[in-house]
C-alpha cells in the first residue's frame, strides 16, 4: 500500500511543485512602435520627447503586470492598448489613412502555451482592435474576424466603439496628402516611410509566451488591403519556445510567413532565436525586396530585435530587469546590434 501510496502522493504535488518553481522565473517584455522610425536629425526634439515617453508608459502598463505575476497575455494586451491610444503610432488613434481617406484598423494575439489566436481586420469604430482580437480569441469559436461582422461581434462582447472620426490626426492626413502628391509625380517612395505598427510581446514569471500586434495598415492603402499584423503567422506569432510581433512591409512579411518562420527555425532547426530573427529580417526579406523588423522573446526569456530600416521605435526589460527605450539603428540594444543595413537611408521601391 505504501508502495503505491507515496510514488501517488508525489505526482499529485509534483506538479503543484513545478508550478511553484516555474514562477520565480524572470520576465520579459519587448514592445515596438513600428519600423518607421525616421533617422537621427529627422525626428523634432519635441515628438521624440513624447514618443519615448508613450513607449515608457506602455512598458510601463506590461511590467506592473508581469511584476505581479500576471499573465503574458494580459501584459501584451496592456502594452499594446497604451500605444493604441497614443497618437503617435500607427494604430487606433494616429492610425494612417486609406487612399479613399479613412482609417480602416487591423489586430491579431497568441497565446503560446495553448496557441489560441485571435484577428480582426478592417475595422473602422473599435477604439482598441486589440482588445476585440482578444475578445475573437477568447469569446468566440473563430480566430479571425473582418469589417462590420467584427463590428457587430464587438457590440455583442461590450468592446468599445469610437467615432470613425476618433482616429484622425492632422499628421496622418498630412501624410496621405503627401504620398498622393509623390504618386502624382510618379515620385519612388519608400514604404518604411509608412510603417507604425505596435506591438508586444512577453515571456511572464510561469515561463509563458504571448504575442500582439495592431495597424491602421499602410498609408493609401486601397480597396480593402490587408496587411501582415492580423494574418497569424506574419506579423504575430506564439507557441511554447517562441514569440514575435512584426511591422514592416506588410506583403513581403505575409509571403515569408515572417513571425512563424521565425519560430519555426527554432522549434525544428534549433537556431537561437536572435540567429533566426536576423536569417529572416537581415536576409529573406530584404533579398525579396521588402523591409521592417520584429521584436520577438523565447523560451528562455532571450529577446532580439532586428530591423533593416534606418530605425525602429523599440523598448524592452530583460530577464534581469535592465530595461531601455530606442528609436535609432546606432542606439545600444540588450544584444548589442548595431544594424549596418539600417544605416543606409531606407531604400525606395
Ligand atoms: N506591417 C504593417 C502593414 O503592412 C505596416 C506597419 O508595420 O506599419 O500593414
Amino acid at each position: 500500500m505504501r508502495r503505491v501510496l507515496v510514488p501517488l502522493l508525489l505526482c499529485m504535488v509534483s506538479p503543484l511543485m513545478a508550478a511553484e518553481a516555474v514562477s520565480k522565473l524572470p520576465f520579459t517584455l519587448v514592445i515596438h512602435g513600428g519600423a518607421g522610425a525616421p533617422g537621427r536629425g529627422t525626428l523634432d526634439a519635441e515628438t521624440e520627447v513624447q514618443v519615448r515617453a508613450a513607449l515608457t508608459q506602455a512598458l510601463d502598463a506590461g511590467e506592473r503586470i508581469l511584476a505581479a505575476g500576471g499573465n503574458s497575455l494580459d501584459a501584451v494586451s496592456a502594452a499594446v492598448q497604451v500605444l493604441e491610444n497614443s497618437p503617435h503610432f500607427n494604430a487606433g488613434k494616429g492610425a494612417v489613412f486609406t487612399a479613399d481617406g479613412i482609417n480602416e484598423l487591423d489586430a491579431s494575439i497568441m497565446y503560446g502555451p495553448t496557441l489560441a489566436a485571435g484577428a480582426v481586420a478592417g475595422l473602422h469604430r473599435v477604439k482598441n482592435p486589440i482588445t476585440l482580437a482578444r475578445a475573437v480569441m477568447e469569446h468566440s469559436e473563430h480566430v479571425m474576424m473582418i469589417g462590420d461582422g467584427a463590428e457587430k461581434f464587438a457590440e455583442s462582447q461590450g468592446v468599445e466603439l469610437v467615432d470613425p472620426s476618433y482616429f484622425r490626426t492632422d499628421y496622418r492626413w498630412q501624410q496621405l496628402q503627401k504620398v498622393k502628391a509623390d504618386e502624382a509625380a510618379q515620385a519612388l517612395i519608400p514604404p518604411s516611410t509608412y510603417f507604425g505598427t505596435v506591438g508586444a510581446v512577453a515571456r511572464d514569471q510561469q515561463g509563458h509566451l504571448a504575442a500582439a500586434t495592431s495597424t491602421g495598415g499602410m498609408t493609401n492603402k486601397r480597396w480593402g488591403r490587408v496587411g501582415d499584423a492580423p494574418i497569424i503567422g506574419a506579423g504575430t506569432y506564439a507557441d511554447s519556445r517562441c514569440a514575435v510581433s512584426a511591422t514592416g512591409w506588410g506583403e513581403f512579411f505575409i509571403r515569408l510567413n515572417v513571425a512563424h518562420d521565425i519560430c519555426a527555425r527554432v522549434a525544428y532547426g534549433q537556431q537561437t532565436l536572435r540567429a533566426a530573427a536576423d536569417a529572416v529580417i537581415m536576409k529573406a526579406v530584404p533579398e525579396l525586396g521588402g523591409d521592417g523588423g520584429i521584436i520577438a522573446v523565447d523560451a528562455n526569456g532571450e529577446l532580439t530585435m532586428p530591423f533593416n530600416t534606418v530605425g525602429m521605435y523599440r523598448a524592452w526589460i530583460k530577464p534581469d530587469g535592465s530595461r531601455g527605450v530606442a528609436i535609432f539603428a546606432d542606439e545600444a540594444d540588450p544584444d548589442q546590434r548595431v544594424n549596418a543595413a539600417a544605416v543606409e537611408p531606407a531604400k525606395a521601391h
